[in-house]
């Protein structure tokens, strides 16, 4: 048998999901060997999903702390990034002087928000969203009666416009595009999600930009001023692969790895949001930014580097979005050349949508449709697509159907 790939000691970079789930499974796997995590944050690992949503609500930092409880005798070290690497030496260097020797290094870094130099003298707080310290901001600064304005139509910024209204904030989203959640969604999810933010009250400026500020006022490029007393800004987010990139690594925003979570140096791996993999519904070089990449990928690439015959990483992409009383649920691609619409795609009904492209089931999306998602997504793939008719009728019992003959 093929020896295991690891190397005693491992260092990780980043302690965001990615790293607990990766190093848990390592301690899952029978690995006894030393493991530190360098952690730019002082905060021990937390979960980011609620930080759009519950803990805007509640404010409870207890509540999102991920379980370290699998991840044994790991030393977590705080609030203090990793600044440069040495390949040949193996070392790694943080910013507060100390240095690591590694036998595997693995970067978990995540990603960081793109920001809007535009608004930088501005005089109201302008945040981006991606830590808890961020979210603690934007919750002070929320209240009802507050006018908060979201730069940015994509996950990011709906759902904090959907806490925020829900916590009576009076809310503009302004987004470049015409048409929200271009990275993630169809045109036709995202026609519900913006009827469904309209309904809500929230001012939608679809296909403007943000120019500049004046007094306490937003400026847009059609000449229109927004008064604002928090802004919001979730425009995209770009890989921390700077490290990376700085040993030579090879990177294109995001780390490069196989399907082994292997870079282009040899001891050298990356997991989540910092790696750019090939996606295997698209079959392209992407940046998969969810919570269920960060976290199985992790697990998958501990489980190879401990056993060479483990299967490689090849999960198919999905994401949620919680919204309003919106579930939104989407895997694989989500735009095609071609798409079947399962019952109602209105704001507030039950529904699922099917991409296809080029005769192949790329995609799935289920909106406030939980217990069809898992079944749906069984159809992605190259094999045609059974029952269209049958498919498209929401009266169809879905299991039945795709246990039955093709036809
Ligand atoms: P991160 O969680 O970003 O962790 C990386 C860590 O590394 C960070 O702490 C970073 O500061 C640190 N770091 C960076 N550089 C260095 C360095 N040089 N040295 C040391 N440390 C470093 N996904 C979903 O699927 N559904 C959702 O509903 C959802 N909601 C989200 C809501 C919010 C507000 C955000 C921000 C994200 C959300 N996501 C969601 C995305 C999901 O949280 C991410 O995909 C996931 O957190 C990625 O995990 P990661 O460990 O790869 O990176
Ligand atoms: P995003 O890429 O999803 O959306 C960014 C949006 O900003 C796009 O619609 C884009 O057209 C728009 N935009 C870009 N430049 C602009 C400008 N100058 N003015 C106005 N609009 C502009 O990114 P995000 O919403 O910022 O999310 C950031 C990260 O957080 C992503 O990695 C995302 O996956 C993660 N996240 C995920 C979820 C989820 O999956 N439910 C929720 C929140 C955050």
């Amino acid at each position: 048998m093929t020896e295991p790939a690891i190397q005693d000691p491992v260092v990780v970079l980043g302690a965001g999901l990615a790293a607990v789930s990766f190093t848990g499974g390592l301690r899952a796997g029978g690995f006894a060997g030393d493991i530190q995590v360098v952690g730019d944050e002082a905060e021990l690992p937390y979960d980011r999903p609620p930080l759009s949503k519950e803990y805007q609500r509640e404010g409870a930092a207890d509540k999102i702390r991920l379980d370290l409880s699998r991840a044994r005798d790991v030393e977590w070290l705080r609030g203090t990034p990793a600044s440069k690497i040495d390949t040949r030496r193996r070392q790694v260097q943080l910013a507060d002087g100390r240095c690591l020797g590694w036998g595997t290094l693995v970067f978990a870094t995540g990603a960081t928000p793109r920001r809007l130099p535009a608004l930088q003298q501005a005089p109201m707080p302008v945040i981006t969203l991606r830590t808890l310290d961020d979210a603690r901001r934007i919750r002070t600064a929320l209240a009802p009666g507050v006018r908060l304005v979201v730069i940015g139509g994509g996950v990011i910024g709906l759902e904090l416009a959907a806490t925020a209204r829900g916590l009576g904030a009076t809310v503009t989203v302004i987004e470049a595009l015409g048409r929200l959640m271009s990275r993630c969604a169809s045109t036709t999810l995202a026609a519900v999600v913006a009827r469904s933010h309209v309904e809500q009250g929230v001012d939608l400026r679809l296909g403007r930009q943000v120019t500049g500020f004046a007094g306490s006022a937003l400026t847009l490029d059609d000449g229109a001023r927004v008064g604002a007393d928090l802004v919001v800004v979730g425009i995209g987010v770009i890989a921390n692969d700077e490290v990376a990139r700085d040993a030579d690594i090879a990177c294109d925003d995001g780390i490069f790895v196989d399907r082994l979570g292997r870079t282009t140096c040899p001891g050298v791996y990356a997991i989540g949001d910092v790696t750019r993999q090939r996606n295997p519904v698209s079959g392209r070089f992407e940046r998969i930014e969810t919570w269920s990449n960060a976290q199985n990928q992790g697990l998958a690439v501990a489980r190879t580097l401990l056993d060479p015959t483990a299967a490689p990483y090849a999960d198919t992409p999905w994401y949620w979005s919680d919204q309003y009383d919106l579930r939104i649920q989407v895997a694989g691609v989500s735009q095609g050349d071609d798409e079947i619409v399962r019952g109602d795609a209105a704001p507030g009904a039950k529904f699922s949508l099917i991409q296809l492209h080029r005769g192949r089931t790329v995609g799935v999306t289920c909106m406030n449709n939980v217990r069809e998602f898992s079944t749906l997504k069984r159809l992605l793939g190259d094999a045609p697509l059974p029952h269209r008719a049958a498919l498209a009728d929401p009266a169809t019992d879905l299991r039945k159907l795709l246990a039955a003959p093709k036809g």
